[in-house]
């Protein structure tokens, strides 16, 4: 669905820099690896494919874990890079690297596990997870592994004073000269798009909603190209409101352990007493690895995204934040998202259009 925008896609992945990003965000690069191992007995003496295999890092944990092949796919140019790592690891008996799109690439056998690092910011940002359906759908046996298996967005109102004082009210006062007619357009530089940056989870005024919970056996590319939901939040503080953060995480569990998970979501929200860092953390039956990307836990190269407002609500501690939000493909381009937010808090309603691009 994304080809007439693919070469530039791919083209940006040639390039080292953003494989290194990705390598050196150790959370996500360690957390892929130990749920490899953690699922070792399932892959040894298996056929994987690594959908998007950059550099080939999670193909060679996947050889080291004992697969008996391993394709690597990727449309970039990197591919070709992956192969020389594959050989400099004597490991090319092992793993096979296809150069081309998992959507056109041919490969004769039915595959055991399907692993790719497919997260972009906002979780649905590039689009990728199609990807991985369409190798799902070709090649993945029947109770097949899929790693990750579960992905959840997330959002939740923030409060942000220092930032909204270092774009916005910085103005009013620059070396001793008055400079607040720049106010409205710094407004509109600042915050009119999404802007990826790390909160913490001092930021958050209230318990996150789970905007989308995909389940990577069963979800369907239709099922992404637009996604709607209603939300209705209490705030925890008095406090200006700034706008919205949202952040995903992703868990690691075989296909027979979700059944049972999949009938009681999403409750992860396990207790609102609990203060600090535990106060987002979900519930976890099946103890998976969860390679999360919320303000409250360690940061990562995908930060979180915000979508902030031209002026701060001054919300009080319980008032309601209610509304809406619908994410889709853009028109433009359908690797970016077009975010659609609708919201009433205190009696007024707003509404504000944004593309992450
Ligand atoms: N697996 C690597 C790289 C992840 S980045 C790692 O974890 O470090 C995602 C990679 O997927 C990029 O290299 C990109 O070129 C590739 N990719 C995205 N969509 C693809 C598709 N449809 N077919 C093949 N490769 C794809």
């Amino acid at each position: 669905p994304c080809t007439d925008f693919d070469k530039a896609y791919f083209h940006s992945y040639a390039h080292l820099s953003i494989h290194e990003e990705m390598i050196k965000d150790r959370l996500r690069t360690e957390t892929y690896r130990s749920a490899i191992m953690q699922h070792q007995d399932y892959i040894k003496d298996k056929v994987v494919v690594d959908v998007g295999c950059g550099t080939g890092i999670l193909s060679i944990f996947c050889a080291q874990a004992g697969a008996k092949r391993v394709y690597a796919v990727d449309a970039s140019d990197i591919a070709a890079q992956a192969s020389e790592v594959v050989k400099a690891n004597n490991l090319s008996e092992t793993v096979i690297v296809l150069h081309g799109r998992v959507e056109d690439v041919e490969i004769n056998e039915e595959v055991d596990v399907i692993i790719s690092e497919w997260m972009g910011y906002m979780l649905m940002y590039e689009s990728m997870l199609g990807s991985v359906i369409t190798a799902r759908d070709r090649w993945l046996k029947p109770g097949g592994l899929i790693l990750p298996s579960i992905a959840t967005l997330y959002m939740a109102p923030v409060t942000h004073p220092d930032r909204y004082g270092e774009s916005i009210d910085f103005w009013r006062n620059v070396y001793g000269i008055d400079m607040s007619p720049l106010v409205p357009l710094a407004k509109q530089c600042a915050f009119e798009e999404p802007s990826v940056e790390t909160i913490s989870g001092e930021n958050v005024l209230t318990w996150p909603h789970v905007v989308k919970l995909v389940d990577c056996y069963t979800v369907t590319n239709q099922e992404l190209e637009s996604i709607t939901t209603k939300f209705n939040f209490q705030s925890m503080l008095r406090a200006p409101f700034h706008g919205f953060a949202f952040w995903f995480d992703v868990e690691f569990i075989g296909p027979g352990t979700f059944s049972a998970y999949s009938d009681s979501p999403p409750q992860q929200y396990s207790n609102p007493t609990i203060e600090g860092s535990q106060r987002t953390k979900r519930a976890n039956p099946n103890k998976a690895l969860i390679l999360s990307t919320a303000p409250e836990d360690p940061p990562t190269h995908w930060e979180q995204t915000l979508i902030y407002f031209y002026e701060p609500i001054e919300v009080e501690q319980d008032q309601h934040i209610e509304g809406s939000v619908t994410l889709s493909q853009s028109r433009e381009n359908c690797r970016f998202i077009n975010i659609h937010l609708e919201y009433t808090s205190g009696g007024r309603s707003f509404v504000k259009e944004s593309v992450l691009r």
